[in-house]
C-alpha cells in the first residue's frame, strides 16, 4: 500500500520505516529541513536499536522523505499525522499541529484517503478532524478519520511497533478499518515473523500480533488512559518507597511480594525520581483537562502528578542530606536522558534534577552513553561540562548522583568509583546499586525505598526536620 507518514519524529520515523519494513511504500513528510536533509544523507537523526539498519535497508526504495506534503496525500491511501501534540500552559494539548497537517490534506485530497490519527490526542480530536478538513475544501465522500494510537516505548520503539502487545484500530466504518487492518496484516497474521530478515523481537516461535477493534473515540482515550495508568502505577511504587523509608522496609523486597501476585505483575513497579519523558507527563495532564472538560472527578491523576513532581524534591533532599550544603559542590552525574536507551531529554527528571542543582550553586559533571548532544542545548554553554566516559564524571567529584538506569552504569567498579571520587558518596535515583556492593566498597549510598548505607555507622535516616520538603527547593523556573 502507499502511505505517507507526517511528522518524522521518534514516532512518526520508527512507524514510517517499520511500515516500509512490512513491504508498504512509505513516503515520510516533515517540515524540518535540517531533519529531512539529515535523513536524505543516510543519517538517523535519533537513538533507536534497528532503526538505523531499517533505513539503510529501506531508503530510495520502499522509502521517501519529502517536505511536499500534497504530493505525499495524492499519492497515498492512508496518511498517518505522527506530528507532536505537546501541552499547553493549562495542560490540555496543543494540536495546533494536528490541526496544520488536516488542511495541508484537505487542501491535496484527490481520490479517497484513511487520515490516521497516530500522535497521541485527546478524544474528540477525530471530529475535529474531519471537520477542518471539510472546512477547508475537503469533499466528505473522499476521507474516513481513523485512530491508531501508538504504544512504543523509546529505546524498544523498532521491536514495539514490530512485536506490538496489541494494535488498536479505532474505526467507526468498515471501509476505513478494511484498510488499516490490511496494513497490519503481516503482523497480525504473522507471516513477518517467518521472514528470515525479520528484525528479532522478544517473541519465540510463532507470533501473531493482536488486532483490537474500536470507536474512533475508544481508541483515543485507550491512549490516555493506558499512558495515565503506567503513570499511575510509577508514582504508586514511588509512594509505596517513601512508606518503606520511613518504616525501615526494603522497596526491593516489596516490589518482589507484590510484583510476584499475576493481577499487578513485576513491570513498572520501579521506584525512582519519578516518570518523564515527552509522554507521561503531558499525556496525564491532557486525559485530566478532558476529565475535566467532560465534568468527571478524577482525583486519582492529580495525585500520580502531585507524587511525581514530590519524587524529585526528595531526590534533592537525599542529596542535601548526603552532602550537608549545596553551594560550591562539584558533583559527577551519571544520567541525562529521561529513561535508558534513549537520546530524549525531553522532560528528563535528570534535566529538571540539575537544573535545581545548578541554582543551588553546584558545578556539574555529566555522562551519557546517548544523550549529551541533546542535553547540552538544555543548559547554558558554561553550564555543566561533559564527560567521555562515567569514570571521567565522577573524577574529584564530591559526590556521584545516578539519574538514568543505564544498564552500563549497573555495571561499574564500586571501588573504582570510590577511588576516583573526592569523598566516597553516591547518591541513587535508579536503585542501580546492590547496597551491600557499595557498603563493600566503602561508599556512603542513598538510594530510594531502601535504607541508606553509612560506611561509618549504618543508619536508617528518618526525615529531619530541618530536611523538609519545601516548595521553595524546587523552584527551578
Ligand atoms: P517529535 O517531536 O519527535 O516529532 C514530531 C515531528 O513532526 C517533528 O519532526 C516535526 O518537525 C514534525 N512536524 C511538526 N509539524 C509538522 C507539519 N506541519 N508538517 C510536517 N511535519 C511536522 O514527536 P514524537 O515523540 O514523535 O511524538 C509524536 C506524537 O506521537 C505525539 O503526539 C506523541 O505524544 C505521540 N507518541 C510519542 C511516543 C514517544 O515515545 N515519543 C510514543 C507514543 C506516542
Amino acid at each position: 500500500m502507499n502511505i505517507a507518514v507526517v511528522g518524522s519524529g521518534y514516532v512518526g520515523l520508527v512507524a514510517g520505516a517499520c511500515l516500509a519494513e512490512l513491504g508498504h511504500n512509505v513516503i515520510l513528510v516533515d517540515n524540518d529541513q535540517r531533519k529531512l536533509a539529515a535523513l536524505k544523507n543516510g543519517q538517523c537523526p535519533i537513538h533507536e536499536e534497528f532503526l538505523p539498519e531499517l533505513l539503510q535497508r529501506h531508503r530510495g526504495k520502499r522509502l521517501e522523505f519529502t517536505s511536499d506534503l500534497g504530493e505525499a496525500v495524492r499519492r497515498s491511501q492512508a496518511i498517518f499525522i505522527a506530528v507532536g501534540t505537546p501541552p499547553k500552559n493549562d495542560g490540555d494539548a496543543d494540536l495546533s499541529y494536528v490541526e496544520s497537517v488536516a488542511k495541508g490534506i484537505a487542501g491535496a485530497i484527490d481520490s479517497y484517503k484513511v487520515i490516521v490519527e497516530k500522535s497521541t490526542v485527546p478524544v474528540y480530536t477525530n471530529s475535529w478532524i474531519r471537520k477542518v478538513m471539510i472546512l477547508n475544501g475537503a469533499p466528505e465522500e473522499l476521507f474516513d478519520v481513523a485512530s491508531n494510537p501508538e504504544f512504543l516505548r523509546e529505546g524498544e520503539a523498532v521491536t514495539d511497533f514490530l512485536y506490538p502487545d496489541r494494535i488498536v484500530v479505532g474505526a467507526d466504518c468498515d471501509r476505513c478499518a478494511l484498510i488499516l487492518e490490511r496494513i497490519y496484516q503481516p503482523l497480525v497474521e504473522g507471516s513477518y515473523y517467518e521472514r528470515p530478515d525479520a528484525i528479532p523481537g522478544p517473541a519465540t516461535g510463532s507470533f501473531a500480533a493482536r488486532l483490537i477493534r474500536a470507536s474512533t473515540k475508544s481508541a483515543e482515550l485507550i491512549k490516555h488512559a493506558s499512558n495515565a495508568f503506567l503513570a499511575m502505577k510509577i508514582s504508586f511504587i514511588n509512594a509505596v518507597a517513601s512508606v518503606c523509608e520511613a518504616v525501615d522496609a526494603d522497596v526491593k523486597q516489596v516490589c518482589e511480594g507484590i510484583g510476584s501476585d499475576s493481577r499487578i505483575g513485576q513491570r513498572f513497579l520501579y521506584p525512582g525520581i519519578g516518570y518523564g519523558g515527552s509522554c507521561f507527563p503531558k499525556d496525564l495532564l491532557a486525559f485530566r483537562a478532558v476529565a475535566r472538560e467532560s465534568g468527571c472527578l478524577f482525583g486519582l491523576l492529580d495525585e500520580t502528578v502531585r507524587v511525581n513532581e514530590e519524587q524529585r524534591i526528595r531526590f534533592l533532599r537525599k542529596v542535601r542530606k548526603a552532602l550537608w550544603t549545596l553551594k560550591g559542590k562539584r558533583l559527577g552525574v551519571l544520567g541525562l536522558a529521561f529513561k535508558n536507551g534513549t537520546d530524549d531529554v525531553r522532560e528528563s527528571p535528570a534535566i529538571a534534577i540539575i537544573k535545581a542543582l545548578l541554582k543551588e550553586g553546584c558545578s556539574i559533571t555529566a555522562y551519557d552513553p546517548a544523550a549529551m548532544e541533546r542535553a547540552a542545548e538544555e543548559f547554558a554553554p558554561e553550564g555543566i561540562t561533559f564527560a567521555s566516559d562515567p569514570y571521567e564524571a565522577l573524577e574529584g567529584a564530591d559526590a556521584c548522583l545516578v539519574l538514568t538506569e543505564w544498564e552500563d552504569f549497573a555495571a561499574l567498579d564500586p571501588a573504582r568509583m570510590k577511588s576516583l571520587l573526592r569523598y566516597p558518596i553516591v547518591v541513587d535515583g535508579r536503585n542501580l546499586f546492590d547496597p551491600s556492593a557499595m557498603e563493600a566498597a566503602g561508599l556512603n549510598y542513598y538510594s530510594i525505598g531502601r535504607a541508606d548505607v553509612v560506611v561509618d555507622h549504618r543508619s536508617t535516616h528518618k526525615t529531619e526536620s530541618s530536611l523538609e520538603i519545601g516548595k521553595s527547593d524546587w523552584d527551578i523556573a
